[in-house]
């Protein structure tokens, strides 16, 4: 095992990292931005190295500055949590030839997952059912519309290398296409400096689905099944759980089996999520694989008690699966997750600053993986998670009214949060009976309104 790794993340997921290591007996190293110096992972770290400015392309993205903090401190090894430097293949080559070990992924494995297009080529090759769409990068309009005319509207322009949301545009009409086209590609090329976009049938409200996959240095794939992730704002995550309430044991047991031949002859090791939308006829399609821990991972770990964590540690150090994982993965109960972030929660605007007022809940069946403190302060360069609360249940019904306590005994003062909009979801009958798909939040907007009116 390792004796001492870096940690080049922040927030929530260094802390959440250091946890692992902790529990492993391994010694961490904490790098931070000059914006992050009061930040609870550089003090909970055993040691801390700061990587410049605010700016995260001259510090948490800044592969040099990384690298370096990594040499003076001498560790064996890299986590890097969840965005930033976590999917790219760049850093996992230099981690590599620098002889220390990247947590993830090998970096040609990376770098065909980093690609959406080659990755839906990958997994149709090995059976997995995507969406029909374009067979590789759209070359121009004309090419476009060919294709276009061959799966019929409406349908969705794609960033290849995209995250995030951004390069995505719904398209109704042929007449709407080149315009689109153009918008999305150049929106691509300024976010990701990879302009190429391809097409894919657009599902109308469909639930958003994603398997986590384990899987070892020796061939070894495991997968620990699903979670749902259906409610989300501006195609982005807001609750996620597990497990999804649309999938049956049948379908589980087949996905998993498809996933399991696939991710074994890509080479695919350590964590991956691999998402699919599922139409309204309950048919899967796979859209992306993140190859990197996810946001989302803590609702698995409370259904199957596997830490995935010390999973990715332990695989990362050469162990094998079955020593990991202490026999068949099996799903017990069921766990809800509430993303709150620093945001209004009607109009989702970014609400950075400092929390003048902070209480945690707890009590049985609940988890809060934060970085915030008391007197922090939510930083404008980052992203606008605060915290992660998470329920768990022997059923939904109980996951949900243990969320329900614990939002209600969450207080953060100073910043605007989302914690009333997960009350207002998580108390509606629609959510609670399941009758969930990527426009339920815009819907549930609708539903309020008309009542508002009719009151
Ligand atoms: P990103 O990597 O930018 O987050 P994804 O490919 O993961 O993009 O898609 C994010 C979300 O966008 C999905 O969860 C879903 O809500 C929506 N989406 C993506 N592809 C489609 C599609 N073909 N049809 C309908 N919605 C889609």
């Amino acid at each position: 095992m390792f004796e001492k790794i870096l940690i080049a993340n922040r927030g929530e997921i260094a802390l959440r990292v250091i946890c692992a290591c902790k529990d492993l007996g391994i010694r961490t190293v904490a790098v931070y931005s000059e914006a992050d110096r009061y930040s609870l992972h550089v003090r909970f770290a055993d040691e801390a190295v700061c990587i410049g400015p605010a700016r995260s392309a001259r510090s948490y993205l800044n592969i040099p500055s990384v690298i370096s903090a990594a040499e003076i401190t001498n560790v064996d090894a890299i986590h890097p949590g969840y965005g930033f430097l976590s999917e790219n293949a760049d850093f996992a080559e230099v981690c590599e030839t620098s002889g220390i070990a990247f947590i993830g992924p090998k970096p040609d494995v990376l770098r065909m997952m980093g690609l959406k297009q080659q990755a839906r080529t990958a997994m149709k090759a090995h059976g997995v059912p995507i969406l029909p769409g374009s067979d590789g990068i759209l070359q121009d309009a004309e090419h476009a519309a060919g294709v276009a005319g061959t799966i019929g509207y409406p349908l969705i322009l794609k960033a290849s290398a995209g995250g995030g949301g951004r390069g995505m545009r719904i398209v109704r009409s042929a007449e709407e296409l080149p315009a689109l086209l153009v918008q999305a590609q150049q929106e691509a090329e300024a976010a990701f400096s990879n302009g190429d976009v391809y097409l894919e049938k657009y599902i109308e409200r469909p639930r958003h689905i994603e398997f986590q996959v384990l899987a070892d240095l020796h061939g070894g794939v495991e997968v620990l099944g699903e979670r749902e992730c259906s409610i989300q704002r501006r195609h982005q995550k807001l609750i996620e759980e597990a497990p999804s309430p649309a999938v049956s044991e049948d379908l589980r047991q087949r996905v998993s089996g498809a996933l399991k031949q696939a991710f074994a002859s890509v080479g695919y090791s350590n964590a991956g999520t691999v998402e699919f939308l599922m139409d309204p006829g309950g048919n899967l399609y796979f859209i992306e694989v993140n190859a990197r821990i996810q946001v989302e991972h803590p609702v698995t770990e409370a259904v199957t008690g596997i830490d995935l964590v010390k999973a990715q540690l332990r695989i990362a150090a050469g162990e094998r699966l079955p020593d990991i994982l202490g026999g068949p993965v099996t799903l017990r109960g069921h766990a809800v997750e509430c993303r709150i972030n620093a945001e209004h929660p009607e109009t989702f605007a970014p609400s950075p600053g400092r929390i003048r007022a902070l209480s945690i809940p707890g009590g049985v069946g609940i988890r809060v993986d934060t970085a915030a403190y008391s007197d922090g302060i939510i930083p404008p360069y980052y992203d606008s998670l605060v915290a992660k609360l998470v329920s768990y249940g022997s059923d939904r019904t109980e996951a949900i009214a243990r969320m329900l306590r614990a939002l209600d005994m969450f207080v953060i003062e100073g910043i605007h949060t989302s914690i009333p909009l997960h009350q207002r979801i998580l108390a509606d009958p629609v959510f609670q009976a399941a009758e969930i798909d990527t426009s339920y939040i815009q819907r549930l907007f609708a539903r309020e309104k008309l009542e508002a009116v009719s009151a």
